[in-house]
């Protein structure tokens, strides 16, 4: 099985990490959000169930992080029913290919997504001149090359529904990469918004490490399409959610998540375009 996966070859460690690294935090009984150093993944299920989804696959050498955490909340040789993507980022599939060899399920993204994640086509360079800190000037060290999952990924339902999550329905979130999507419950208006917009400044090396909260768009260095991000930053707005769970930063809800967000749907062109950048349109501003 594992002959028809692989990573890129510049698939590697990357030394930055958040004083939240390793620790997990329970947001609904049925969601649970595990920080891998600068990053989240969310476990999806009632754990007195057994069964759950996971979103997301962490950091580079994170899959034994995530084999603990599952075995720890869900209970020993528990596996998920599917692994599901916002998107195929190299901070959100760090772990995957040792996941799937272990766990044998199927993993889901967004058609547009598909590509990115079977070798065939390669995200746009992090852009290390854009607006901001240290973590932009670190980008073009991190992991750019696709991964390949070969027949291992497949599409998500083009209706809307979210495999074994009937409860849920996905957004096309697009902007920060072209099959970027979000994850939204009607009931409770959980929102599981990956990296469509975040909580923590993701181009602040200490706030990344601090994990001090402060919605943002999404991370600049790797976002090539601000009007979309923008787009998407309003859709997903109008759904009034109540709880967001962002692929980066501290889950944020009630007053203070409408407010927030809000203020950045409000402030997006100041807030989250960043002033330069080789993905900035010229007349963007
Ligand atoms: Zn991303
Ligand atoms: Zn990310």
């Amino acid at each position: 099985m594992t002959e028809e996966m692989n990573y890129g070859s510049d698939y590697k460690y990357i030394p930055t990490t958040s004083i939240n690294s390793g620790l997990g935090m329970e947001v609904l009984p049925d969601v649970f959000s595990q920080t891998i150093q600068i990053v989240n993944v969310v476990y999806v299920g009632d754990p007195q169930s057994g069964e759950f989804v996971l979103i997301d696959a962490g950091m580079p050498h994170s899959a034994d992080k995530i084999f603990l955490m599952a075995e720890e909340r869900f209970g020993e040789d528990r596996k998920p029913n599917a692994i599901i993507l916002t998107h195929g980022h190299f901070d959100h599939v760090g772990g995957i290919i040792e996941l799937v060899d272990r766990w044998d399920v199927p993993v889901y993204a967004h058609e547009l997504e598909i590509p990115y994640l079977t070798g065939e086509k390669r995200y746009p360079e992090p852009d290390a001149t854009v607006e901001g800190g240290m973590v932009a000037k670190m980008s073009p060290y991190f992991p750019n090359e696709p991964i390949n999952l070969g027949s291992h990924v497949e599409v998500l339902p083009d209706d809307g529904t979210v495999p074994h999550l009937p409860d849920f329905r996905w957004l096309h979130t697009l902007g920060h990469s072209e099959g970027h999507v979000s994850f939204f419950r009607d009931e409770d208006k959980l929102l599981l918004a990956g990296d469509a917009f975040v909580t923590v400044k993701q181009d602040k090396l200490y706030k990344v490490m601090t994990q001090e909260q402060e919605i943002s768009g999404p991370p600049r260095y790797l976002t090539p399409d601000w009007k979309a991000s923008k787009e998407s930053v309003q859709k997903l707005a109008s759904l009034h959610p109540e709880i967001a769970v962002t692929g980066h930063g501290l889950p944020m809800s009630g007053e203070e998540l409408t407010k927030n967000l809000n203020y950045l749907v409000e402030n997006f062109d100041q807030i989250a375009v960043p002033e330069y950048g080789k993905y900035v349109d010229k007349d963007y501003h």
